[in-house]
């Protein structure tokens, strides 16, 4: 890099890691995770090497940690408390390895686990628990003895009388974490970001009894006097702690080679979830005190030990583009295009934006540099956007008033946030409609792909999904990348889904509202899609579990004349209307009490779920519908039941508890 541009990029790294650094050290809050923060202290640290003369001893490169507050009574540590130097994968680790092997030669590592709390410093004088600080700036600490004499974990008075200072992480339990959250939100307060936030609070408070019910713990890992308590080894060191009363943590262990350290990281990336405390890293440390000391420090960390940090969850990218997507409801829907990034494991390009509101409430702008999270570890989120880092390139985004894909006028529908296109003929909402027709759980047409259907309906092979039934051979297998054989595949499958039940056929529809589950209760329900176009409102309401929106929908469908036409050239092309599915037992074929009769749920069942409840008595020949009226013979009120209950005792109808249900099955 140009000498110039070098320093002025310094000069904006440094204002920026201290702004992080005080967030996080001293307000306990960061705004950007770690995984951004790492970044950019590598890239100071390597324009650092490159211009030498561009290294001050202000640089945050050269500091540990943050300042120390006022509030609190200062402490001078006796030895410094470093950090520690950064491992991202297994080349840096093995660098670290050749590093150390090149100075000391042979050598054997304790691997450790990285609890992610924050380092305490305990002064005990002839074995009393005197002091306790924070780490501070390395070299000075703030006391915060009081708020660590609330951990139960640290001895008041250790088992020999020793004048020493035992080094630390203090931590949150993840449990207590979430624990804190939920009352924190119950009062309105704002949740704690994560456990390490929540315990550097908690112990950075001026009123002991708030740490006090925070239950908060602690492992120690070190003592500021190792050498001198004549123990030769830092695994040594951890069992001596252990003798002395500490709680020093167990998941750790000895290797002679750097593999066997990469295996364990392996290992634990795995195990860490599993883990009842945070962990963000392992810290790899050389075994021998006498060859820790040969490797000495740099003005940050010790030379002897690496802090192997694990991918990270969250990661900064920059935001490319916005891409409109329509929908099979022709819901426009904005996706953000990503400068590609590594998000725990996995490259990611793309993450949805939802909707117009999300992109105005978070400030969302083209260009920006954005924070990106896997939600639920599967797709990816924006979580916020790093104002402070724009650089006055952005540009405010809108959506359009006009559909990406057809152009017609897009509208809010009352009450929705989402854009809509109300074009029928829209053909994003085509192809994403015949898309879902042949998924999964809709008519199951294997082989029949986003990727075919899109070919299909790009050379106007198919304009619907009657069109599916017409496909010839000659046109499929002319397709890209469609050979023999999964062109006779493909027409089976397509073959085969004649014969599904009716249900299938209703969801794959795509009538709003109708998912799997009521396309299934109005296919047993109505038996054939003859009856189920006639029936009126009234009558789908009478269904159980089928509602007033349902219901409208339903009919709103069967209103259209182009959805008739629609269903009779299927039906012509041989796709079954019918349901097949196990039967509704007829009430001819039963003796139960239950056969025949008209039968209402309401409320909540505790014993039973609604489902085995409607399933048992639709066994015995009862029929389930969803509302009270004069020809109901039978409420089943279960707790809580509102209005269905009221109704059933104003028409003098049988109303029942659930256990008097439950006398009855078993007869
Ligand atoms: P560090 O936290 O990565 O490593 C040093 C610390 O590890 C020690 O102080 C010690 O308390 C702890 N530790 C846990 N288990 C240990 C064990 N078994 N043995 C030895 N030490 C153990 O380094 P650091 O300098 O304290 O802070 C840098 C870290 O803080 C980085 O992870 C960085 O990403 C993060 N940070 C984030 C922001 C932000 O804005 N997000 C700002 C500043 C720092």
């Amino acid at each position: 890099m140009e000498k110039e541009a070098a320093k002025r990029r310094v000069e904006q790294l440094h204002a920026l890691i201290n702004k992080y650094n005080y967030e996080y050290h001293t307000l306990d809050d960061p705004s950007v995770p770690d995984s951004e923060y790492d970044k950019l202290m590598k890239e100071l640290i390597s324009i650092e090497e490159e211009h030498p003369d561009l290294k001050t001893p202000d640089s945050p490169s050269q500091r540990v940690g943050g300042a120390v507050l006022d509030a609190f009574q200062k402490v001078q540590h006796k030895t410094p408390m470093l950090s520690l130097g950064n491992a991202f994968n297994e080349e840096d680790l093995r660098d670290f390895d050749r590093r150390v092997r090149q100075s000391v030669g042979d050598v054997e590592y304790n691997v450790e686990l990285k609890i992610d709390g924050l380092a305490v410093s305990l002064r005990y004088e002839n074995g009393v628990f005197v002091r306790g600080a924070t780490r501070g700036d390395g070299t000075t600490g703030e006391d915060i003895t009081e708020n660590l004499k609330t951990i139960r974990n640290i001895p008041l008075k250790m088992k020999r009388s020793l004048s020493i200072e035992v080094r630390g992480e203090a931590y949150m339990p993840k449990r207590s974490f979430e624990l804190l959250n939920e009352a924190r939100l119950e009062r309105g307060e704002e949740p704690f970001a994560n456990p390490r936030n929540a315990a550097a609070g908690s112990l950075r408070q001026l009123d002991p009894k708030i740490a006090a019910k925070r239950n908060l713990d602690i492992f120690v890992y070190s003592i500021a006097e190792l050498d001198e308590m004549g123990v030769e080894t830092q695994s040594r060191g951890l069992d001596f702690l252990d003798e002395l009363g500490f709680k020093t943590n167990h998941e750790r262990k000895k290797c002679s080679t750097i593999e066997e350290v990469i295996e364990i990281v392996d290992e634990l990336k795995t195990k860490r979830a599993d883990l009842p405390y945070e962990i963000d890293g392992i810290v790899i440390k050389v075994d021998s005190l006498d060859q820790q000391e040969e490797l000495g420090f740099t003005a940050k960390s010790p030379r002897w030990a690496i802090a192997y940090k694990f991918p990270a969850e969250e990661v900064v990218t920059k935001l490319l583009d916005i891409e409109l997507s329509v929908g099979r409801t022709g819901v426009v829907t904005p996706t953000a295009i990503l400068e590609p990034v590594k998000v725990a494991g996995t490259t990611v390009q793309r993450a949805s934006l939802h909707n117009e509101d999300l992109i105005k409430e978070k400030d969302i702008r083209l260009y920006d540099k954005v924070v990106i999270k896997k939600a639920g570890d599967i797709i990816p989120e924006v979580v916020n956007v790093l104002v402070e880092q724009r650089t006055g390139e952005e540009k405010e985004f809108s959506m359009p008033d006009e559909c990406p894909e057809c152009g017609s006028e897009l509208v809010r529908i009352e009450g929705e946030v989402a854009l809509r296109c109300i074009n029928p003929e829209c053909p994003a909402q085509i192809r994403e409609g015949l898309i879902h027709f042949v998924s999964r759980n809709a008519m199951n047409i294997e082989g029949l792909g986003e990727r075919v259907i899109t070919q299909l309906f790009r050379e106007d092979l198919v304009k619907n999904v009657a069109d599916l039934y017409k496909l010839t051979r000659e046109q499929l297998i002319n397709l890209e990348r469609m050979g023999e054989k999964s062109t006779d595949n493909l027409l089976q499958s397509i073959e085969k889904s004649k014969e599904n039940s009716l249900e299938r056929l209703l969801f794959g529809l795509g009538i709003r509202f109708i998912g799997e589950k009521a396309a299934k209760t109005l296919a047993m329900h109505f038996e054939t899609i003859d009856r189920l176009k006639t029936a009126s409102k009234e009558e789908l309401l009478e269904v159980d579990e089928i509602g007033e929106k349902m219901a409208d929908a339903i009919v709103t469908y069967f209103e259209k004349e182009e959805m008739l036409k629609l269903l009779d050239e299927l039906e012509q092309l041989g796709v079954n209307m019918v349901y097949t599915g196990p039967k509704q037992v007829k009430a001819e074929d039963s003796d139960s009490y239950f056969a025949g009769k008209t039968i209402v749920l309401t409320g909540k069942l505790s014993e039973m779920s609604r489902n085995d409840a409607k399933a048992e008595i639709e066994a015995l020949g009862g029929k389930i519908t969803g509302s009270v009226s004069k020809k109901t013979d039978l409420v089943i009120a279960g707790e809580a039941a509102g209005s269905k209950l009221a109704k059933a005792e104003e028409l003098n109808i049988e109303v029942w508890d659930e256990a008097r249900l439950i006398r009855e099955l078993k007869k």
